[in-house]
């Protein structure tokens, strides 16, 4: 089986909310919700963070970027504000290793991030 957590939510090893699906991108919804809307947006490609991409990931990125507004759209936070956020590496806390864009809104988020 698949170690990767989310290599495994990609191919249906393991259950979640799915909101958005196509060849090269799955969005669902965290489990841990820090927000009303708290999704994860991920490339279905093995990428583990943004220290790995490489120049040819610069199209899956725009995709990526682009399914967040059409989802921010669909949630009814397109207008009132939202938040995109990766992090990379221990410092920001990142736990799992399969690059992942939180897509947060729905309340009023602090700035700047504990
Ligand atoms: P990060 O700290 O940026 O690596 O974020 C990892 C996120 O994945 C956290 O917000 C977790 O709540 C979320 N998460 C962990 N396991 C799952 C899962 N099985 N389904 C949905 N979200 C998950
Ligand atoms: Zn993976």
């Amino acid at each position: 089986m698949e170690k990767c957590l989310f290599c495994r939510i990609i191919k249906k090893e393991m259950e979640s909310h799915i909101l958005y699906e196509d060849d090269d991108i799955l969005a669902f919804k965290d489990v841990n919700p820090q927000a009303p809307v708290h999704l994860l947006i991920i490339p279905k490609k093995h990428i583990p963070g943004v220290t790995e991409l490489e120049e040819e990931d610069k199209e899956l990125i725009g995709k990526i970027c682009l399914v967040a507004k059409r989802i921010a759209r669909e949630q009814s936070v397109y207008q009132c504000g939202f938040r995109l956020v990766v992090n990379s590496g221990p410092d920001a806390g990142q736990a799992v290793q399969h690059l992942h864009f939180h897509l947060l809104g729905g309340r009023k988020l602090g700035w700047p991030p504990g």
